[in-house]
């Protein structure tokens, strides 16, 4: 037996810039094969065993498999909507030290890395 899960919803998730909890839209598809087979260590992970003792298929690690998938590397809010409380002291104690100017004396060390 095939079976094409299609999952398509949004998910509670933490905005990796400020922090703030966020919506975010997950959806992707995956096929499965059932197989109808007695369940025994070293059965192929490429399907599903169905069992003669079993009355239902639990498809939860595979809806979990296709949550995971599809999750993206780097969650975010779209520009400009971060919480801004956060972009501020973001901006104050992140992005101020970077463009703050170095020490002259890690120059040397900087000709160092360059050559
Ligand atoms: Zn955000």
């Amino acid at each position: 037996m095939e079976i094409k899960l299609q999952v398509q919803g949004s998910v509670n998730a933490a905005c990796d810039r400020c922090l703030a909890e966020m919506s975010l839209p997950v959806s992707g598809e995956l096929k499965l094969y059932v197989k109808q087979a007695v369940r025994e260590e070293g059965n192929d992970d490429d399907y599903l065993i169905l069992a003669p003792e079993d009355d239902h298929i639990d498809l939860s690690a595979c809806l979990y498999e296709v949550y995971m998938l599809n999750y993206p590397i780097r969650v975010v809010h779209p520009e400009g909507e971060c919480d801004g409380e956060m972009e501020k002291m973001l901006n104050e104690y992140v992005y101020g030290e970077e463009n703050k100017p170095i020490d002259p004396r890690w120059n040397d060390l900087k000709k160092l890395i360059n050559n």
